[in-house]
């Protein structure tokens, strides 16, 4: 972290003279619903056209688990590559025109290497300010005010993310499902002002509906409001499994977490179901025919609108032992040697090569499965 801290903290300084002169002249981002809005990736700002299916949530660099992550500080972007490029290869093969890496800053995030991979490959990628939930924070967070959070979002978004030039397309967080610590908080209302001055979208990782909608009523308070600013929920499908919300005691609440997403929905916000076909997540999360039900739910209520689709798949982890690789077998299936290193990992094929027929035999019209694929995530990301 030292190597970014001392370039981030400078960097804070100017950001912050950035931020008041901007203000001074209006929001920087106003050009939302004017057909001005782009796609921010490694490839630059793309137009709609230029856009095409979207992989909209899935991960290529993470260290995860680590408190505080080492081993992504000395990763070698070659071996990253060889890994990764026969799967990103797979992914614009099956008609995918951008990756959305929604990793954020705690979890080992690199994306001088998602660039440099992203390049190579040749597949144009979002990049993501924004910084994941306690207790994967960076320590300059906690010592952080508002404001200064508020100015590195703002370098992130306007000139590149970490080290690069590549801006970010939206903002990642993320609360605990025991509802948001103070510092959380802190975050969340530093992603609101950011939001506010770029257009860029928040998205954030939440695993418990009364944290969703109390992340939501603080946007509005913050004064990002849902019906103006964009507010993805990240792994709802978590909540949409669930009988209801976990109570002191472990006992569950009256209201079935699928009500929870439907409030949120009621309210603007986008629901995100992106561990579609992950061996992470599992059938309870990531089964076809649940989330195939679940969205035939929103559809019949409204809501296709404000529904993405993911995966959640990926990804290196620095964490690999030297010689680590992936082979891919006479079915077209992939395995990695060694077999018992780490399970989760897995390719970028189950949302377009699987879910998508999966919806064409479910009576899905095209225009849902285009809005699934493209517009949703066009509309949701854009900025
Ligand atoms: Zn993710």
């Amino acid at each position: 972290m030292r190597r970014f801290r001392t370039r981030r903290f400078s960097l804070i300084v100017i950001a912050l003279l950035a931020v008041s002169l901007v203000s001074a002249g209006g929001a920087s981002g106003a050009g939302r619903g004017a057909g001005t809005q782009r796609f921010y990736t490694t490839a630059g700002p793309l137009t709609e056209r230029q856009v095409g299916d979207v992989l909209a949530h899935h991960h290529m660099f993470v260290e995860l688990g680590a408190v505080p992550p080492v081993a992504y500080k000395t990763a070698d972007r070659e071996q990253v590559y060889s890994l990764l490029n026969p799967w990103l290869q797979d992914a614009k093969a099956l008609g995918i025109g951008v990756f959305v890496e929604t990793t954020p800053e705690g979890v080992g995030r690199r994306p001088d290497i998602v660039n440099y991979v992203a390049d190579q490959a040749g597949l144009p990628t979002m990049l993501v300010t924004g910084i994941y939930r306690e207790p994967f924070m960076p320590d300059w967070v906690f010592d952080a005010s508002v404001d200064e959070i508020a100015a590195w979002m703002l370098e992130e978004l306007r000139v590149g993310v970490g080290d690069t030039d590549v801006p970010a397309g939206m903002i990642k967080l993320s609360q605990n499902d025991t509802g948001m610590t103070l510092t959380e908080r802190k975050v969340l209302e530093a992603g609101c002002i950011a939001a506010r001055k770029t257009n860029a979208a928040i998205l954030s990782h939440i695993t418990s509906g009364p944290t969703a909608l109390s992340v939501m009523d603080a946007l509005e308070g913050f004064g990002c409001r849902l019906s103006k600013h964009r507010f993805i929920w990240v792994h709802s499908m978590f909540t949409a499994a669930a009988p209801g919300a976990t109570l002191e005691g472990g006992r569950i609440g009256h209201d079935p977490g699928i009500d929870y997403l439907l409030a949120a929905l009621r309210r603007g916000a986008y629901v995100s179901l992106d561990g579609v076909g992950s061996n992470y997540w599992g059938p309870t999360y990531g089964g076809y025919d649940v989330n195939i039900a679940w969205i035939e739910q929103f559809v019949a209520a409204g809501y296709e609108d404000q529904i993405i689709i993911g995966a959640d798949t990926g990804w290196f982890d620095p964490g690999f032992p030297p010689g680590f690789k992936i082979i891919q077998l006479p079915d077209g299936s992939w395995v990695h040697d060694p077999a018992d290193q780490p399970q989760y990992m897995q390719d970028y094929r189950s949302v377009p090569a699987e879910f998508v027929p999966a919806m064409r035999t479910a009576g899905f019209s095209e225009a849902l499965i285009h809005k699934l694929m493209h517009s949703n995530p066009w509309h949701a990301y854009s900025r």
